[in-house]
């Protein structure tokens, strides 16, 4: 079994186009000063959500070209961070409902809702996971709170009662949001007060990667994912990540994800797992890899390994 624990559907509605103007914005001064207009205006339109994906049927499709068997999609709570200009919480909730009837046992939901909701935010995300049965909690701090904000206690509380994580995004964004929030250091807090909790830095071998590491090395439920890696293999540096962290006896706490289908542009997720662990990515053995593809997703998520699992892969 192969789980990808960091993807979105791919809609406007989960990805919306306020969010791409922001890295459109930052693309155009990061571009060199003579280049056409229309190159630049090309290269920009690429940073945009190219794929309209309401049903899931394409990441479905993409999950069976590179045999993955589960995907955890993240709901992320925009309405606080952009008020008025993005879809309805509870029309993204009903979206994603349909999508996991639509796909069983293929796709598992985590709810996004933003702390300042107060007692209704609460009350939604518990409906979500007793009723709907969504399994984890979202949390996007660039919308302007800390993963650490007591006002996230009740949710944590929730997530301890029915035993699902959280998965909290670390590192910059779209420019239009803040990045205050977004350090791992902003969940230390939180995850001493809730051991019992599992949390998992989102995009934690990619951005922030030697104090995300720190915190997965001496929390035992921090985790980190691999979201993003794709940006990190292009510019050739995924390689020496992947050694950083058997060096450091981490490839326990780090779970495969491709952040989809935000980078599908520049890798499909089958050449996202082929590059996960290519020829040069630090000579990964075949039980380690298995261990970010699928034992350390299926711990924190809580999914049975499936009988036929060879016996002497689960350490
Ligand atoms: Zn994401």
């Amino acid at each position: 079994m192969i789980i990808d624990c960091h993807t979105h559907l791919a809609s406007p509605m989960v990805l919306p186009p306020v969010f791409f103007d922001g890295w459109t914005d930052n693309i155009r001064r990061l571009l060199p000063p003579k280049l056409p207009r229309a190159h630049v205006d090309r290269i920009a339109q690429s940073f945009r959500l190219a794929l309209e994906d309401p049903d899931g049927d394409q990441l479905i499709a993409d999950m069976d070209a590179a045999g993955v068997d589960v995907a955890v999609l993240h709901i992320i709570d925009f309405e606080l961070g952009f008020p008025g200009r993005v879809t309805p919480l509870d029309e993204v909730f009903a979206a994603h409902r349909r999508v996991l009837a639509r796909h069983p046992g293929r796709v598992v939901v985590f709810a996004g809702v933003d702390p300042r909701r107060g007692k209704s935010g609460v009350e939604l995300f518990e409906r979500s996971i007793a009723e709907w049965g969504f399994k984890g909690l979202k949390l996007y701090p660039p919308c302007g709170f800390s993963p650490s904000d007591p006002a996230l206690d009740p949710f944590y509380d929730l997530c301890a009662q029915h035993r699902v994580p959280v998965l909290t995004h670390t590192g910059p964004t779209t420019p239009r949001l803040s990045f205050r929030h977004t350090h791992p250091s902003e969940l230390d807090d939180a995850a001493r007060r809730f051991p019992t909790v599992d949390f998992v830095l989102g995009h934690g071998s990619v951005v922030h990667r030697d104090d995300a590491a720190l915190l997965a090395e001496f929390r035992p439920n921090i985790y980190l994912d691999t979201a993003g890696f794709q940006v990190v293999d292009r510019q050739g540096e995924w390689s020496s990540s992947v050694a950083f962290f058997k060096r450091r006896g981490l490839l326990r706490k780090l779970l495969f994800g491709t952040d989809w289908p935000i980078h599908s542009q520049v890798a499909t997720t089958a050449a996202a797992r082929q590059r996960l662990a290519g020829p040069d990515t630090g000579g990964l053995t075949p039980m380690e890899l298995q261990w970010i593809l699928e034992t350390n997703a299926r711990e924190v998520l809580k999914i049975d390994a499936p009988s036929s699992a060879p016996a002497n892969t689960t350490p």
